[in-house]
């Protein structure tokens, strides 16, 4: 049986940033993944944007910590050499209700603290500092520093009990291993509510909203130099096109509510839905095949959003839940905010220590937006 202060559970970026924060905080933590390596949930088949909140509500807890990540992110990305696009985006309105949209949102980015800019000529929104990363080499890059500043991380490794005593919780892992910690971090994205439930925590449902997404390389002479947002609905960011650190073009995602929570695949349907968006939003697409299609599945929580804190049924178990649409940007602030939590449960944890400088991640042969489709044998 081996041992230590916290384990977390779930290796996506969510769970890779809480190590990488408690491990530069002096926290004894072993981070407990059910896959072969992190990042294979949605962590590895998202946008890759670094959203500024510019849309995000005043005061939510999701807003909260998207601000206090971008606070924190700028010198750990150049700390570990994460690679970056620094293109920001812009969203055209095409009618005056639209128009009205982007007035509400430069406000709303106003109160956020967001820089964003009205252009006289168009009336478009622009965000300078929207940005797209490669988010598997975010992730992997976390949780190598966090490895590296004292942390550990066991792949292949799901848990599938939890059983409590005075002392702390033992975590059961499907290949008969035990560990024992004083407080689990509960970062199983899709599978959260299926481990909140080994403690008889029945407070919350996830459900996965699938989000497919078409991949382009554009002809010689063409290119997109920055993101190209819709003007949002209350449900989605909708089909965004975007640039992407390898010199392809993306396309995306859709929205679509399942119960399958193994069902990655690209429905016959999504192109059509995505595409003639794509196009109205960047004529260059017109005409192009695309070279690939990926989906993903985001965390989402049944009527609730960001479920973070201790569980009323076991408050050694912290909850980090239905993290569904910006938990790439937000997780360096939900890693500080899972920090605080533990505090006040007692759990010692030191200053924070800058990262070790780190040479930029190894660059896969295969492109992130292939890698989690290939993995689930779906290319
Ligand atoms: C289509 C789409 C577009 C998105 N676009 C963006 C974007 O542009 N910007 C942004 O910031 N966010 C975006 N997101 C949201 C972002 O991807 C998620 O918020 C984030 O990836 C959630 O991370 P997570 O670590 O909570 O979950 P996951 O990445 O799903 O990780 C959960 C991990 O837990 C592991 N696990 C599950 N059960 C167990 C167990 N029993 N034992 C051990 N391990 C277990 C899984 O294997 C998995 O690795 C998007 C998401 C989707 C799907």
């Amino acid at each position: 049986m081996t041992q230590t202060v916290v384990a977390v559970i779930g290796g996506g970026v969510v769970g890779a940033a809480v190590l990488y924060t408690l491990a530069h905080r002096g926290v004894d933590t072993v981070l407990l993944e059910a896959e072969e390596a992190l990042g294979y949930g949605a962590s590895g088949t998202n946008s890759g944007i670094l959203h500024t909140g510019f849309d995000s509500t005043p005061g939510e807890l999701e807003t909260v910590l998207i601000l206090r990540a971008a606070a924190l992110r700028d010198h750990v990305l150049a700390a570990l050499s994460i690679p970056v696009l620094r293109c920001g985006a812009e969203l055209l309105p095409h009618n005056d209700a639209e128009r009205a949209t982007v007035a509400e949102l430069a406000e709303n980015a106003r109160r956020n603290g967001v820089t964003v800019d009205i252009r006289p000529d168009d009336g478009a929104l622009v965000v300078p500092d929207e940005s797209v990363t490669d988010p598997v080499a975010y992730t992997l890059a976390l949780g190598n520093a966090a490895v590296r500043a004292g942390a550990t991380i066991k792949t292949d490794c799901a848990v599938d009990g939890i059983d409590q005593d005075s002392a702390g919780l033992t975590l059961r892992l499907v290949d008969g291993g035990r560990l024992t910690c004083v407080v689990a971090v509960n970062c199983a994205g899709l599978q959260a509510d299926t481990i909140a439930r080994l403690v008889g925590d029945h407070s919350f449902e996830i459900y996965p909203r699938k989000g497919e997404f078409f991949v382009f390389e554009l002809p010689r002479g063409a290119t997109l130099d920055h993101i190209l947002l819709p003007v949002p609905t209350k449900r989605t960011k909708g089909v965004l096109v975007f640039p992407t650190l390898d010199g392809r073009v993306v396309a995306g995602p859709t929205a679509v509510d399942l119960d399958d929570k193994d069902d990655w695949s690209v429905r016959p349907a999504a192109a059509r839905e995505v595409l003639h968006n794509a196009v109205a939003r960047f004529p260059a697409l017109d005409g192009l095949d695309p070279v690939a299609s990926y989906a993903g599945l985001r965390p989402a929580g049944r009527d609730v959003n960001y479920v973070i804190g201790p569980s009323a049924a076991c408050p050694r178990l912290v909850n980090v839940a239905a993290i569904r649409s910006t938990g790439l940007t937000a997780s360096l602030g939900i890693g500080a905010h899972v920090a605080d939590l533990l505090a006040d449960l007692g759990v010692q944890v030191g200053p924070e220590r800058a990262p070790a400088q780190a040479p930029a991640p190894h660059r896969s042969d295969v492109p992130w937006w292939r890698r989690t489709a290939q993995h689930k044998r779906l290319l």
